[in-house]
Parts: C-alpha cells; sequence; structure tokens
C-alpha cells in the first residue's frame, strides 16, 4: 500500500483525510469538487527505483500497490491491469512514425480498461465494509462492476441507458447485477444513481465521482513504462467519455516524474467523437482562460463507450492533459469506423468503435503535423469489439452465402 496522504479538491484545492470523504469536495459538490489522491512523493522517491516492481510476480496492476491507495490484499481475484502492449512496426513505418505501440486493455476480464478502476474501487469497498455496490455507465464501467462485484459477492445496482449495446446488458444480467435500463441519457443515468447511492448507502463507483477509480485507471500507464524498459512513449493517445480514464493515465505518468522513475512525460491527447465532444470543448475553453466546466452538451455517435453530453470528470481529464502538454483532437464516426477496420485488419485487435476512436486520431494528428514524423506513439485500446457486434459490423460487407461444394468455393474466388 502507498504512502497514502489524503484527497485534495481539484477546485478550491481543500485537503481532506484519506478514506474521511467518498466522492467529492462537500464544499464544492459533484462534478466541480472531483478528488485526486495525494502520496508522499518525496517518501515514494526514496522508496522506489527502477526495478521495485520487478521483484513481484503478480501479473496484475496489484504490482503497483505502493502506489495505489488501497493494499492488494483487498483484492478479489479477477485480474486487473497485466494487459499487453503489442509493438507494430510496419504500420509505424508506413505511418512515418519511429514506434508504433497497442496497448490492448480489452484483454481483462470484462473485456474494457473499466476493470483498473473498478478492481481498486471494489477493493476500497471491501476495506471499508460496505454492503453494495452501484454504478451509471454507458456500459462498459457497469459490466466491469458486476463482474467484480459477482467476485466480491456484493450486491450490485446498475443504472446504464435503455440504448446501451445488447453485449453489454448480457453480461450485467449474467454477471447478476440488479439492472436499470434508464430510459434517458448517460448523463440522466448518472445523476440519478448519485441520489439512489446516497438513500440506498451504496459504493458508488461511477466514472468522475470515485477518485478511487483514477487511481485504478493510472496504472495502464505505469505498465507502459515497465513494459518499455524504463521509457516513455513521445504522445499517448485514448479515448474520452467522462474523462476518468485519460485523467488517470496522465496520472500516471506524471506521477512516474514525481517519485523520480521518469524524467519524461508523454503529451497525451484525447480523442473524441465531433458528434459528443464536451471535454474537447471544455479543453479549447480552458486553452482561452475560460472556466473548463460545461453545460450540458449535445452527445450524438455510434461510439457508444464515449456518447457523453455531460462529462463528469472534464476538469480532471482537461487540466490532467494539460500538465502532460497534450491535447484533445475530434474525429468523425466514419473516421471511428474506418480507424476500427484498419485496427482490426493490420494489427489482429478487434475494438469497439470508441476503443479504436485513438487510431482514428493518431491518423489526424499525423495529417495535422501535430504528431511529427518519427514520433514513439502509444495507442490505449479501451474495449472489445465483441461488445458492439452492431457497431463492429457496420460499413461491413455480409459474407457470400454458397452451396455446400468446392465449386461454389471455386466460383466465390474466381469473382475475386
Ligand atoms: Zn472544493
Amino acid at each position: 500500500m502507498g504512502e497514502l496522504l489524503g484527497l485534495r479538491c481539484l477546485t478550491c484545492g481543500r485537503d481532506y483525510d484519506a478514506w474521511s470523504v467518498d466522492y467529492f469536495c462537500p464544499h464544492c459538490g459533484p462534478v466541480a469538487g472531483a478528488l485526486t489522491v495525494e502520496y508522499e512523493y518525496r517518501v515514494l522517491a526514496r522508496r522506489l527505483g527502477p526495478a521495485s516492481f520487478a521483484d513481484t510476480r503478480r501479473n496484475s496492476l496489484w504490482r503497483y500497490d505502493s502506489l495505489l491507495p488501497v493494499s492488494g490484499e483487498y483484492a478479489v481475484p479477477l485480474r486487473a491491469g497485466g494487459t499487453p502492449i503489442y509493438d507494430c512496426p510496419t504500420l509505424a513505418k508506413e505511418l512515418g512514425l519511429g514506434r508504433l505501440w497497442v496497448k490492448d486493455e480489452s484483454q481483462h476480464p470484462t473485456a474494457s480498461c473499466k476493470d483498473r478502476g473498478t478492481a481498486v474501487a471494489v477493493a476500497a469497498a471491501r476495506m471499508l465494509e460496505r454492503e453494495a455496490v452501484c454504478c451509471a455507465s454507458t456500459g462498459n464501467a457497469a459490466t466491469s462492476l458486476a463482474g467484480f462485484a459477482a467476485a466480491a459477492g456484493f450486491p450490485c445496482f446498475i443504472f446504464v441507458p435503455k440504448n446501451a449495446p445488447r453485449a453489454k446488458i448480457a453480461q450485467l444480467l449474467a454477471f447478476g447485477a440488479t439492472v436499470f435500463a434508464v430510459d434517458g441519457t448517460y448523463d440522466q443515468a448518472s445523476s440519478l444513481a448519485l441520489r439512489a447511492a446516497e438513500k440506498f448507502g451504496w459504493y458508488n463507483r461511477s466514472d468522475g465521482l470515485n477518485p478511487m477509480v483514477v487511481e485504478g485507471n493510472k496504472t495502464a500507464a505505469l505498465e507502459v513504462w515497465e513494459e518499455l524498459h524504463g521509457e516513455v512513449p513521445d504522445f499517448a493517445l485514448v479515448a474520452v467519455g467522462d474523462g476518468s480514464v485519460i485523467g488517470g493515465i496522465c496520472k500516471g505518468f506524471l506521477e512516474l516524474g514525481k517519485v523520480g522513475l521518469s524524467g519524461k512525460v508523454p503529451k497525451v491527447y484525447g480523442v473524441q467523437a465531433q458528434g459528443a465532444a464536451a471535454v474537447a470543448h471544455a479543453f479549447a475553453r480552458f486553452q482561452d482562460g475560460r472556466p473548463i466546466l460545461p453545460a450540458e452538451e449535445r452527445a450524438e455517435t455510434l461510439a457508444d463507450s464515449i456518447r457523453v453530453g455531460k462529462p463528469m470528470d472534464a476538469l480532471r481529464a482537461v487540466r490532467a492533459v494539460a500538465e502532460t502538454g497534450g491535447g484533445y483532437v475530434t474525429v468523425s464516426d466514419e473516421e471511428i469506423v474506418a480507424g476500427a477496420q484498419e485496427l482490426a485488419r493490420r494489427v489482429g485487435v478487434f475494438a469497439e468503435p470508441s476503443g479504436a476512436a485513438p487510431f482514428a486520431g493518431l491518423l489526424r494528428l499525423l495529417r495535422e503535423g501535430t504528431v511529427p514524423e518519427g514520433a514513439r506513439v502509444v495507442l490505449f485500446i479501451t474495449g472489445s469489439g465483441l461488445k458492439d457486434p452492431e457497431g463492429a459490423l457496420r460499413g461491413l460487407p455480409e459474407p457470400t452465402v454458397i452451396p455446400p461444394q468446392l465449386e461454389a468455393v471455386d466460383e466465390v474466388l474466381g469473382e475475386r
């Protein structure tokens, strides 16, 4: 367990003792009062070295428990973290990049990156002796919580928009969660979960609300650093919905610097859909010196995991990205679909539309010259294509139906 100092409000800077509040600064309220977990970085800098994590054989995020707020002894047996990173030299060369890595976060027990944040939040719930957990989600955080709650033996209450992809609903029901399919937007589901959690005393894992989630998310950056043998890339790209995943990834890279393990921070870029770009717009306002927190915006994209009009963690997502020297880029749904198909064909990674958005974002940043020739880039692929087969099938030809005869195979091959 880490040298935990406490919690700090991102807006007013007030400090709170660790575990004295669950979610947000009571003074600033939800969203504005997002909290960040602080550690004794100077103590950790003396204690940690490049080989500090090598002596643990755990292939999970708990290998970094010296930088986590909860001890691994509270972890449930389901693995979180330890996902593969793929080197893509041919594609890198074609794109004019020095290196290109794909960090396949879909290789988690519930098939999305959300298992990292969930693992730490559920461990916290066990440590705090809470009796039930809940979460609002566009789908992936919910399925993740349902899976980890099943492993922990917690009753689990889920709020998702009723139009969440069927595969995600199937996961939720299979894991035994109580599912409220809200006839409304994700943002409405989110505020309903907040009120229900308060009324029934459930521990709320929702993105942008629970600071423990960010601590789990940051371990994706620590893994990249370790997998690249103590180096970090020049650029890191990830899709952004609420902002907790990118907030965590930035925090991971920044903390490596704070504890003296890395002298460099990659420029982190958030990728959003053009039709659901509230965080990107907030970042632009921040650059202009205007307030970050947005009013609710329209959110329309086929990438359901990032269909968020009122991002719960915008403050963190904007500030953290700025701290890395990165930025935001938006891409059209057509670019996302094409990106998902190219990623699958060229790398062999089957991503859901939002999961592939970083690849589409990279192509755009290359065209704009923001990512220069020779750059070393990592893409975080956040969710599996199996989560949304309908999304994956968009723009793909149907397979040819043939009679069970060899001549028919000949014929089809001849037509190609
Ligand atoms: Zn505050």
